[in-house]
């Protein structure tokens, strides 16, 4: 599922392809996807200008003219691929919805095999009040250890429940969440209000530190994820527990644990982290 290293390096990678596009036409395959009927999302968004692309959280923010924004939430499998003018290659195999281009500039495709995805249309009210039930940006400014460790101590959720919540902290999902707890070696289980100063600082860091190095490594593709050119990430080589129950541990050779917290897998080693 992709999270905010993903949704960054796609947000790059569209960036200059299709900033101060127009957009001539919407070819809607599948409106599941859409917050509304199809002509009704078609019509407000033919003529319409992508004025910058950006990222809130682990969802693509395409700003459009009158400060309207289209929001869109990859879901499970979501991609956003561009396609070139008179595209060569072979044609997506799931495209939910095409923003063809004017003036040559080819079409930006939403793909999405399973279709948990969305894209939804916003006022700038409305965007606004939807980015303000959203966490601080973990590479912002806003996030700092201070602010993490009241944050934890006003719950008592397992940490990496917490770190899933979006309300709390935007853009972390599973993998770096299991990968920030390794790194700040801190048990995924444990109940945040029993973490003191120093485990937040370690947190804070390793939070930034993991999603940073993801980023470089243009996110992680475990299965569907891909860049905006339809390249896959680098990051899955560079995980160090995630997805590697049984191997050893990369600081102490104990072999990853796998469990399954609240429905979903968690990864840990029980020396580095040991149990609260
Ligand atoms: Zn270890």
């Amino acid at each position: 599922m992709p999270e905010l290293p993903e949704a960054e390096t796609i947000a790059r990678g569209l960036r200059d392809p299709v900033t101060g596009a127009t957009v001539d036409r919407v070819e809607v395959v599948h409106a599941d996807v859409l917050d509304r009927e199809a002509g009704d999302f078609s019509a407000r968004l033919r003529g319409a200008v992508f004025e910058s692309v950006g990222r809130r959280g682990k969802n693509l923010v395409l700003r459009l003219g009158d400060s309207r924004r289209m929001v869109v939430n990859l879901g499970m499998s979501g991609r956003l691929l561009l396609r070139g003018p008179g595209a060569s290659g072979a044609p997506p195999t799931h495209p939910a919805v095409y923003f063809h281009l004017e003036g040559g500039r080819g079409s930006l495709v939403y793909h999405d095999v399973r279709r948990f995805g969305h894209l939804s249309l916003h006022s700038a009210s409305e965007y606004a009040t939807w980015s303000a039930s959203l966490g601080p940006e973990p590479l912002g400014p806003e996030f700092t250890a201070a602010a993490l460790q009241r944050g934890l101590q006003s719950s008592t959720t397992p940490l990496r429940s917490w770190l899933l919540d979006q309300r709390r902290v935007a853009g972390v999902g599973n993998i770096y969440a299991n990968e920030a707890a390794f790194l700040a070696r801190i048990d995924p289980r444990a109940r945040t209000h029993t973490l003191d100063a120093d485990a937040a600082r370690r947190l804070h860091r390793a939070i930034r530190r993991v999603l940073r190095e993801a980023i470089d490594a243009r996110g992680t593709t475990l299965r569907d994820y891909r860049t905006a050119q339809g390249w896959k990430g680098e990051y899955a080589a560079k995980l160090r527990v995630y997805g590697r129950a049984g191997e050893p541990c990369p600081r102490c050779a104990e072999p990853i644990v796998r469990e399954v917290l609240s429905n979903r897998s968690i990864f840990f080693c029980s020396r580095c982290q040991p149990a609260p």
